[in-house]
């Protein structure tokens, strides 16, 4: 349809700046027509949101099959569930986000009443990642929408079959006079960021972050910054071996095969622990994916060549190629790499120096555990720290000490789906957070509102300033 701006049909013509000025001049005629301020209006949205999710689950699999041969069950638990979740969390409670939250007033405004009013920012801007390219890319649109805001959403191009279903789709499904898709790269992307945007969620690395940051900066547009980086994960030897090594499978191969922000970047053990842990970890990938994992159908491809080549230089380089313990086979044609465990690259190896975003799990060991503490500050914060331990005095310490967008005790990434958490990062991981009230706090402003009567009238607020006023 023509509302949809930038279909994969109608690309000929150049999405510029002028595009992208009058879409969000349009958008805010919209807004300030008031239309996507009312309860009825968000509820109707994302019930199509949920109809959507319904009707269109197969052709969702099957575009992430498409971009990432992402396998159906891990399409469907990571990405499609999670977003049905998310919408019916705000279907339920958005009735009680939007009340008003009553303030007390003191007794130097007597008589007076107080409260906090949420209302919509305006129009937002949604910029999305290729990783998980459904859920990235509505799971903030569900928050805008929640919170009454007419919203762009710009998908990522490295994820090109599923950008152009969520075109398709929500032109289809939503009320495209207030909620629009823009298809595109960086010209795209570019043209988008020019433009004043009432608040922009950004997902993706922390280099182009600098670029979007610095882009709403020129507007004073506040931005939530979803970034990633090298996330630990710690492992003590008091644990239940099978069930930690399990678990940590679940974060980092069996997740978008390691592509993934909240994935376990690198472990830490003692030395004494690394061969245990190293031999259960080898025995449970291969119940995963069999003695040959290039021949396993469960795990996504490597995104694309590109990201496959600096993968494989990062195995290949000299100084990490004779520390690779397990694993390191690739497939050029199919765009796949081994399950790889590196025991001890050096601290200046590449692999050690950027976050991985694929297969290859680098074990780091230490004398004693609380070593890890120090290996885990001298880097960047975070997007999560993991920990494995039944010790109760080593999880209150890696919560005092250890700072982190988030954190997980003996599992990996199921502290996403709790509803009550927020998630985002911190420094270098990000700013900003949402999921469930904290998406639709994002995107709203909190509006202090105090009300009066015309008793009350205190003489010592107006001058003249007599000594006599200022006695009472
Ligand atoms: P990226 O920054 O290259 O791309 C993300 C988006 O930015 C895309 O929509 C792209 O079109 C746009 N973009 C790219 N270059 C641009 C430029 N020069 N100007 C304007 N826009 C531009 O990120 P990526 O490589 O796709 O994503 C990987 C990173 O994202 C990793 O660091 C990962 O940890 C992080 N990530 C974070 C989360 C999270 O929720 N915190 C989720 C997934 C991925």
């Amino acid at each position: 349809s023509a509302a949809v701006v930038g279909e994969v049909e109608e690309k000929r013509e150049i999405f510029d700046v002028e595009k992208a000025r009058s879409l969000v001049k349009e958008l805010q005629g919209v807004f300030n027509s008031g239309r996507t301020k009312s309860y009825e209006w968000r509820i109707s949205q994302l019930n199509s949101i949920s109809k959507m999710l319904d009707e269109k689950e197969k052709d969702i699999t099957s575009a992430l099959y498409k971009d990432l041969s992402k396998p159906e069950i891990e399409a469907f638990v990571s990405e499609i569930s999670t977003a049905k979740a998310s919408c019916k969390h705000a279907l339920e409670e958005l009735s009680s986000w939007m009340v008003p939250e009553k303030v007390q007033t003191s007794i130097s405004t007597y008589p007076s009443s107080a409260e906090i009013v949420t209302e919509p920012l305006g129009v937002v801007l949604v910029i999305s990642t290729w990783n998980f390219p459904f859920l990235l890319s509505i799971d903030p649109v569900i928050g805008a929408i929640s919170a009454g805001n007419a919203v762009v959403l710009k998908p990522s191009e490295i994820a090109p079959v599923t950008s152009k279903l969520l075109a398709k789709l929500l032109d289809e499904y939503l009320d495209n006079s207030a909620i629009r898709v823009v298809e595109g790269a960086i010209p795209e992307t570019t043209a988008l960021l020019d433009q004043k945007w009432d608040k922009i969620l950004y997902t993706g690395s922390a280099k182009v972050a600098r670029i979007v940051m610095a882009a709403a900066a020129k507007h004073l547009t506040p931005v939530i910054l979803e970034l990633g980086g090298k996330c630990p994960a710690v492992v003590n030897s008091d644990i239940n071996l099978q069930v930690a090594s399990r678990r940590i499978i679940a974060g980092k191969w069996a997740l978008n095969n390691g592509q993934a922000c909240i994935g376990v970047d690198y472990i830490i053990t003692t030395k004494e622990f690394a061969p245990k842990l190293i031999d259960s970890l080898v025995n449970e990938i291969e119940k995963c994916y069999g003695k040959n994992p290039l021949e396993s159908k469960d795990k996504a491809r490597i995104v694309s060549s590109s990201h496959f080549g600096r993968l494989v230089k990062l195995i290949d380089e000299d100084k990490v190629s004779d520390k690779i313990v397990y694993g390191g086979q690739r497939d050029e044609n199919q765009l796949l790499i081994a399950p790889t465990i590196i025991l001890n690259p050096p601290e200046d190896s590449e692999i050690m120096k950027d976050e991985i975003f694929g297969p290859i799990m680098p074990i780091l060991t230490v004398d004693t555990i609380e070593d890890s503490f120090g290996v885990i500050k001298s880097r960047p914060k975070p997007l999560v720290a993991y920990l494995f331990t039944n010790n109760e005095q080593l999880k209150k310490s890696y919560v005092k000490n250890i700072s982190s967008g988030g954190m997980l005790v003996n599992d990996t990434v199921l502290h996403l789906t709790v509803k009550g958490l927020p998630f985002g990062g911190v420094g270098e991981s990000g700013m900003g957070s949402y999921h469930g009230k904290f998406s639709f706090d994002g995107f709203s402003h909190k509006k202090a509102v105090m009300y009066r009567s015309f008793d009350g009238d205190a003489p010592i607020r107006y001058p003249p300033y007599t000594p006599e006023k200022a006695k009472l």
